[in-house]
């Protein structure tokens, strides 16, 4: 989110987006779990043009020692995005943006999972950018629960994220990347519909009192649709692996 004053047109004057999009629609979003075989859990996603992978490892002996914690598992994200991920070569490894990105993504997948079941022990969860278009940390979050899920570590809950912006001062939900550059606002969510509990919340630009409740509730009602294309994924993975174990007659 630059707030970058551009000549671009955002929001044409019949309310339709560059990508064709109402300000109400989310890109197609597509779930699969268990993609890697050397993975305890895994998902991968296409959001858009968006592409992320996720492999989750543990619980496990959590190395070096002191960083163990007595009585709960440490959840330790690790968000990545691959040079070739984005238009300008991305410099490979860690930077501010992805130690942030990791640091919230860890802290939401900590509140659901049941950490105090594996005392010692790490969670470890690597999520790769293969391509990016804005909502990255969001798609990464819903690729990981979905790898969690699949690792059958317990879980209260999975955990949908979804971002919902402001562009040419129109409230819109699921940014893509000219929206994300040139809008007025970014607000990534992540809410558990069942409980309406807020696990990720952030924002950068502004947004009145009246948008921001107009953005939760199309972030509120998104989320409820990411959340059942993630119970999908993880439904097909495993009807399918029942019906590959079952007895022949
Ligand atoms: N981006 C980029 N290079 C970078 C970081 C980000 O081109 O080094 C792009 C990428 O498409 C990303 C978008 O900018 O999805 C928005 O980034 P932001 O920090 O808002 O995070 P995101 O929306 O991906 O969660």
């Amino acid at each position: 989110m630059s707030g970058m004053t551009t000549d671009i047109e955002l929001v044409n004057k019949d309310g339709i987006r560059i990508d064709g999009r109402t300000a109400e629609e989310m890109r197609p979003l597509r779930i699969e779990a268990g993609v890697l075989n050397n993975a305890d859990g895994s998902a991968y996603l296409e959001w858009g043009k968006n592409k992320v992978l996720c492999a989750v490892y543990g619980p496990r002996e959590c190395h070096p020692r002191h960083m163990q914690n007595p009585t709960k598992a440490i959840v330790q994200c690790k968000y990545n995005m691959l040079s070739f991920s984005v238009s300008d070569r991305k410099r490979p490894g860690p930077d501010r943006r992805s130690i942030e990105i990791s640091k919230i993504i860890s802290e939401a997948l900590e509140y659901v999972i049941f950490t105090e079941n594996y005392p010692r022990a790490s969670i470890d969860v690597y999520i790769e950018v293969l391509q990016a278009n804005a909502g990255t940390r969001c798609a990464g979050l819903t690729a990981a629960s979905v790898a969690l899920a699949d690792a059958g570590i317990p879980m209260k809950d999975l955990v949908p994220a979804v971002a919902i912006g402001k562009a040419d001062g129109h409230i819109v939900l699921d940014l893509n990347k000219e929206e994300d550059n040139f809008g007025n606002a970014d607000l990534p969510i992540a809410m558990i519909p069942r409980t309406g509990e807020v696990l990720l919340m952030q924002m950068d630009g502004h947004m009145t009192m009246e948008e921001f409740n107009t953005a939760l509730e199309y972030g509120k009602k998104a989320c409820e649709k990411v959340y059942e294309i993630q119970k999908d994924a993880l439904k097909r993975k495993y009807s399918i692996q029942s019906e590959d174990t079952e007895e022949p007659e």
